[in-house]
């Protein structure tokens, strides 16, 4: 089978055909750095890991780019409101990047904790402003800008196919109610490439530019930067379904403004992430992080078991009754693999240590056909999970087929099931080691005996439960009473 995704543009499941047989260029949007990234951010970044891990997976050899926005974005995704990291620089009385570098710190700690791997290429808007004002230079040679107002426009009325992605319809527009009134515009879709007159006293961070000194518009980053790192053309971009209808829209307009050429083939992106109780967002200050959900006990491998339960295209609710039942479904899976892997004397060994190869002679081998096959339907990780407990429980399997298996298939998940199920093993035998040396337990195992042949049962049912609250669980056989970690 052929790996099928589902193309924003065009809202079809299509065949994924590179540019280049065996090469993906990809753009993910990444995050905006003057807060947090709350779980619902967080979707957006496992859902970009599960594409490109797939992507691996199936043979393909990736280039991942991801941008860090530490400038330029506005309160809402329009022209207006506040710059967000002005206005957090401006509470903390620090400067706009340190908050950025703050944020950004604590974005890739999240990252590594959910076993996110690094996109290949991460850059940052700042860093990139002569690439944005290059840009935006052809995109006005092209005659696609006008200045108005003290900013520089573009004219959404020069680009034909504007609104695609989104399906809008520039007529219903014009005539209502979208966007907030800005008189410089000629029409309510148009947006900032540049801006030079600042709604806001003391902007903190402005450049020099052929339109005067001032900053970018936030949309143009993104496609200053995907195309320094993957040229004007390239494969797949992806972002969080709010970027359609305004961020990823603007992107299109002003990449083939440019360039003339199709800009991005596959568009993908994924559905929100909610809580039970209203809308998470970080500017109204009402969200989870990942800190949170650690705070409350959770291992961040809950939370990303949690998320491949859900199809990237579905929106999810969160509760903590639904982070519960995935602690439970993970910790009973990780048991599972701590007693395979010490049924082959393999505790020891590493997640890297097993070869993820299973060859087609393996009887795993129908178990990991059909991974394969749920990823190459656009990504379907409820299905890949499924997979994956299948083959866990199947007792048919050798323990060492298993294990390879288990291992493949979470090249892709990345739920870290093999070093998870090392740890537990090794806290189980510390535990048995310490409970070993305590002569505590000895003693009140002589004592529930001496108990037992007296024939006072109520003394040695005391014993036996007082030992069991502390995890110690009695086992009577014929060589007399042994103990075992519960
Ligand atoms: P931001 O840092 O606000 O630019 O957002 C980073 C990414 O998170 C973007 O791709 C957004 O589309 C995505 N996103 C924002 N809120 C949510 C949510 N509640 N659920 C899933 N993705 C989201
Ligand atoms: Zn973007």
């Amino acid at each position: 089978m052929a790996l099928e995704l589902f193309n924003t543009m065009g809202r079809e499941l299509q065949e994924f055909r590179p540019r280049e047989a065996g090469k993906v260029g990809f753009y993910g949007c990444g995050p905006t750095v003057y807060n947090y990234a709350h779980i619902g951010n967080l979707r957006a970044f496992v859902f970009q890991d599960i594409l490109e891990r797939s992507l691996s997976y199936l043979g393909y050899e990736v280039n991942h780019v991801m941008n860090v926005t530490d400038i330029g974005h506005l309160a809402g995704d329009v022209d207006s409101g506040e710059d967000k990291m002005v206005a957090t620089a401006k509470e903390r009385g620090q400067s706009v990047l340190e908050i950025a570098k703050f944020y950004t710190d604590a974005f890739f700690a999240d990252i590594d904790r959910l076993n996110i791997r690094r996109p290949g290429t991460i850059c940052r808007a700042t860093d990139h402003v002569n690439e944005m004002i290059e840009l935006i230079r052809r995109i006005e040679s092209n005659g696609h800008t006008y200045m108005s107002g003290g900013n520089l426009y573009f004219d959404v009325a020069t680009f034909p196919a504007y609104g695609d992605l989104a399906r809008l319809n520039l007529e219903d527009l014009k005539a209502g109610a979208r966007i907030d009134v800005d008189e410089n515009k000629r029409n309510p879709y148009d947006f900032v490439l540049w801006f030079t007159k600042s709604k806001f006293e003391n902007q903190a961070l402005t450049w020099d530019s052929p339109w005067g000194r001032g900053y970018p518009g936030w949309h143009i980053e993104c496609s200053a930067m995907s195309m320094k790192y993957l040229g004007e053309q390239f494969d797949i971009h992806t972002g969080g379904i709010d970027h359609i209808a305004i961020h990823h829209t603007n992107e299109i307009a002003q990449s083939e403004g440019a360039t003339g050429k199709q800009w991005v083939r596959y568009w993908l992106h994924n559905e929100f992430l909610v809580m039970d109780k209203g809308k998470m967002s970080k500017s109204s200050g009402n969200f989870l992080t990942l800190q949170t959900l650690m705070d409350e006990g959770y291992d961040p491998m809950d939370y990303r078991y949690f998320l491949l339960g859900g199809h990237y295209r579905s929106q999810l609710t969160f509760s903590w009754e639904s982070m519960d039942s995935a602690k439970n479904s993970r910790k009973n899976l990780v048991q599972r693999v701590s007693a395979i892997l010490e049924s082959l004397g393999e505790a020891a060994a590493s997640a890297a240590d097993i070869a993820p190869e299973v060859p087609a002679s393996s009887p795993a081998k129908p178990y990991l056909d059909r991974f394969r096959a749920a990823l190459e339907q656009d990504l379907s990780t409820p299905r890949a999970l499924s997979e994956l407990q299948g083959l866990v429980r199947d007792q048919g399997l050798s323990a060492a087929d298993v294990l390879s298996g288990i291992a493949a298939m979470d090249s892709v998940l990345a739920l870290r099931l093999v070093d998870s199920a090392r740890a537990m093993i090794a806290e189980r035998r510390a535990a048995e080691a310490e409970i070993a040396a305590d002569p505590r337990v000895e003693a009140l195992i002589a004592e529930r005996a001496e108990a037992k042949k007296a024939k006072n049962f109520a003394k040695a049912d005391e014993i036996r439960n007082r030992l069991k609250d502390e995890g110690i669980l009695l086992e009577d056989g014929p060589s007399g009473t042994i103990w075992r970690k519960a």
